[in-house]
């Protein structure tokens, strides 16, 4: 996309450098005029590619500063089974940063990205899920405490 845009914006201003080569040598006023307006044309299309360049590139930018925050937040995540197969990834002992006990999604983490488990609560201990919302998984059968099941994992591995 990037290289597409970049050599349709040269060739632009390839042609526009042609055409001002001619106009010059050009004495018939009418041909001249319409050289002109070409030229002005070949302009036009070569600023359309550069603005679209240079937004691009400030999408990837954005797309690069993301994927760094990302890998630097991933490194205070460790992948644990909570409970019975509820594989999620908790912040390390001691990488919490203050933060209330949660755990993100193991698929989305996968993914580059981090989704925040949500507790889906009910009445009945049984509907009760842990819910992403990015990749829409559902974890069942789970007790509602993530705090308590952060501990008992914990305490579980020592
Ligand atoms: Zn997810």
């Amino acid at each position: 996309m990037v290289v597409a845009e970049t050599v349709a914006g040269l060739g632009a201003i390839r042609t526009a450098f042609d055409l001002a080569k001619t106009i010059k040598d050009l004495d018939d006023r009418t041909r001249r005029n319409e050289a002109i307006i070409d030229l002005q044309q070949k302009i036009l299309t070569a600023q359309e590619a550069q603005a679209a360049l240079i937004k691009r590139i400030s999408e990837l930018e954005a797309d690069l500063a993301g994927m760094k925050t990302w890998e630097a937040e991933k490194k205070r995540y460790e992948l644990r089974d909570l409970r019975l197969g509820f594989f999620a990834y908790i912040p390390k002992e001691g990488m919490e940063n203050g933060e209330p006990a949660h755990a993100i999604c193991a698929n989305c983490y996968q993914r580059g990205f981090k989704s925040i488990l949500h507790l889906n609560n009910t009445l009945d201990a049984r509907d009760r899920t842990w819910d992403c919302s990015a990749c829409k998984a559902k974890i069942r059968n789970q007790r509602s405490d993530m705090a308590a099941l952060i501990k008992e994992c914990r305490a579980s591995i020592s």
